[in-house]
């Protein structure tokens, strides 16, 4: 039995330049991470696309599966890999062309073996023939378009067997894994965070996630397993996460008990902002990343979400910002997170949530309450036993939320997602120093 071949193509555009190199060992290193087990004996470079070359036994299936979410794939094909005879070679063109639907087809043959008696026109002309009769025959009214054809029919003739295939299954598109540089992404558990998360790894970002939760009416209420869930499933894409956990209902309780009632939300928003700020800095993240999208609720108008913005410096993507929700969740079903953000979890936002929150705030009112918690403890007398520990104010709440988190690294291999490590910040601050 011929050795399977998997043959793949990537966009040009990035190829520009002198880059090129740089994002193809990008992809193949996401291709032989996504193919692990799956016995790739060699992925070779001939001309503009990659050829993966698989055991006998290998499962092809699997490996078509894994393919769809490797980013940087624009298409690929399972080629028909056959004798170096040319009935063999029109045979399998028959078997690819046969099952698919279209009007105009062209046959493009490419021979890096130039030691096969055949010239690439002849071989172009013979099996075009030999499928436009054999079309015809069927009753299909088909032409052949050398120019831009609906389907073409491609032959390889490298050294050893053949390669023929005409089937292109689309590829997750976009640039390779780990391409683009470091951010880190507020995920809250609800649709729209893990999509803003997907849209910035398919341009290559690798992304870390922070997640803030409270604690739940009840055990397993809480929302750290959604927010779990989501990250295993961004995970094939870029390979590697890691996933920030804060504990979040203590500070909470602190702008409950300091700042105005109709600003608490956005004083939540911006405590996230800054914690996940010293977190993305700790994770050499260069920018934030959040779901929010414009005037989807009443902390995302204009004016909120430009005032919750200017608690943090680093520059915060938010590229959901002009997307409809119905746009949001199509993607969410594509990539999988649909079903695990719809499952009912315990948001910590909603609570304390007040009766009238503000719609229109500015920085400057959020700046004031913000003062308002600086000033907070009155007295030592009445400082809370964490007060006495990290001080008062917003910048002693970041401390505390950024020495709470507890990390956890995932890793995907062999088609698999494995959590491989949990600890806290404060204890691998310990260990190191
Ligand atoms: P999502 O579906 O992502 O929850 P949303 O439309 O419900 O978004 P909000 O709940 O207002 O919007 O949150 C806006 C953004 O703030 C989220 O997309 C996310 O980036 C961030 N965020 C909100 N809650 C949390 C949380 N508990 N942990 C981490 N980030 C959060
Ligand atoms: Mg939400």
């Amino acid at each position: 039995m011929a050795k399977p071949v998997i043959v793949v193509h990537y966009h040009e555009l990035w190829l520009k330049g002198r880059n090129r190199n740089f994002f193809l060992a990008k992809l193949r290193q996401a291709l032989l991470r996504s193919l692990e087990d799956l016995g790739v004996q060699r992925i070779g470079r001939p001309g503009d696309r990659m050829l993966i070359e698989l055991g006998e036994a290998a499962r092809v299936e699997e490996a078509v599966d894994r393919l769809q979410r490797v980013l940087g794939v624009a298409n690929f094909a399972v080629a028909r890999s056959v004798e170096r005879d040319m009935d063999a070679i029109c045979d399998a063109a028959w078997q690819e062309v046969e099952p698919e639907q279209f009007a105009t087809f062209a046959v493009r043959a490419k021979r890096s073996d130039k030691s096969f008696p055949v010239t690439v026109m002849e071989i172009e002309q013979v099996v075009g023939r030999y499928l436009l009769d054999k079309l015809r025959a069927a009753g299909r009214s088909v032409r052949v378009h050398l120019d831009a054809p609906e389907l073409t029919c491609r032959i390889e003739i490298p050294p050893g067997p053949v390669l023929v295939y005409a089937r292109k299954i689309p590829g997750a598109g976009g640039l390779p894994a780990n391409s683009g540089g470091r951010m880190m992404c507020l995920l809250s558990g609800g649709f729209d965070s893990a999509v803003a998360a997907y849209k910035m790894m398919k341009r290559g970002a690798h992304i870390s996630f922070v997640h803030f939760w409270g604690g739940g009416a009840r055990p397993g209420e809480s929302s750290v397993h959604v927010a779990r869930e989501l990250v295993k499933k961004l995970v094939p894409y870029q390979l590697t996460a890691k996933l920030f956990l804060v504990p979040f209902e203590p500070l909470q309780r602190e702008i409950v008990q300091w700042a105005p009632e109709t600003y608490r939300v956005l004083l939540y928003r911006r405590l996230m902002l800054r914690i996940a700020e010293q977190l993305a800095l700790r994770d050499h993240a260069q920018a934030l990343i959040t779901g929010d999208s414009l005037a989807q609720v009443a902390s995302q108008t204009l004016q909120n979400m430009v005032a919750v913005g200017a608690a943090v410096s680093m520059p915060t993507f938010r590229p959901l910002a002009g997307d409809d929700k119905v746009e949001i969740l199509a993607l969410a079903r594509k990539i999988g997170t649909h079903d695990i953000s719809a499952e009912p979890f315990h948001d910590c936002c909603p609570v304390f949530m007040p009766k009238t929150p503000a719609l229109y705030a500015s920085a400057e009112e959020l700046d004031r309450a913000e003062a308002a918690l600086d000033a907070g403890v009155a007295s030592p007398s009445s400082a809370t036993a964490s007060q006495q520990a990290f001080g008062s104010g917003i910048a002693a709440l970041v401390r505390r939320g950024v020495e709470a988190a507890q990390v956890e690294r995932f890793r995907y291999s062999a088609g698999r997602v494995e959590q491989v490590s949990s600890f806290r910040i404060e204890s691998a601050k310990a260990q190191s120093a």
